[in-house]
């Protein structure tokens, strides 16, 4: 049986690589559901819509179209938009549109309706306590700042992404956690039954296998 993975925790924690790679040992698709809030952010931005007005970014969505595809590439109403939505501006507009009830309602319900069939890991800030809440795994992934904005910083380079210095980065990334954790809607924060992993001393293929090890018991 096919079974759903949730992973939440901060941002730069790893939540993404891990995915990854659980993926291809399970033979299952990831979901990067931070790509989603980055591409109506990514939108809004191009289009000139004030990020706080709700009215205008729901009805923006209602023509939008976002795909992940299982090799990990996102389009936005049909571009490729999988290294533009990585910036450091849209990381932020991302943090602000996401604070936004009805954009979060309109995305996770595409979330749910996608996650239906199982066989998914779902990456972001909610998937544990809303998006999938019956998830048979679920975990919260945290690395301490200086970590995190070490790896930002290496992922960056190794993918051309413009970059900011590493001490830059870890102000945004402090920035962004406090207003993920402090919103009024679906704030940040480890579900009841979430198992947590501090990555910060780990190797990938550690923190993959602790997970494999979680999931076994359900395969
Ligand atoms: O995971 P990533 O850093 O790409 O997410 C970008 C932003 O999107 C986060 O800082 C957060 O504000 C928002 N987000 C969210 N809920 C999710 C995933 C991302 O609010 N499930």
């Amino acid at each position: 049986m096919k079974i759903n993975i949730a992973i939440d925790g901060p941002s730069a924690a790893g939540k993404s690589t891990i995915a990854k790679q659980l993926c291809q040992k399970l033979g299952y698709v990831h979901l990067d559901t931070g790509a989603m809030y980055r591409c109506t952010a990514r939108k809004a931005l191009d289009c000139g819509i004030d990020l706080n007005d709700e009215d205008a970014v729901c009805e923006m969505l209602k023509n939008t179209v976002i795909e992940l595809t299982p090799d990990g590439k996102v389009f936005l109403d049909g571009k490729d938009v999988s290294l533009a939505i990585r910036t450091d501006d849209t990381s932020m507009a991302a943090s602000t549109v996401s604070k936004l009830q009805r954009v979060r309602e309109d995305l996770v319900a595409r979330q749910q309706e996608m996650a239906k069939a199982g066989g998914f890991i779902m990456d972001g800030r909610d998937i544990g306590t809303v998006v999938l809440k019956d998830a048979q795994v679920k975990i919260y992934m945290t690395a301490s700042p200086e970590a995190r904005a070490k790896r930002r910083y290496d992922q960056n380079i190794k993918q051309g992404i413009p970059t900011s210095d590493i001490a830059t980065i870890a102000e945004e990334i402090r920035q962004r956690d406090w207003q993920d954790m402090h919103r009024e809607h679906s704030p940040l924060r480890k579900a009841d039954d979430a198992v947590e992993i501090d990555t910060s001393d780990m190797t990938i293929a550690e923190v993959t296998e602790a997970i494999y090890q979680l999931a076994v018991p359900f395969l």
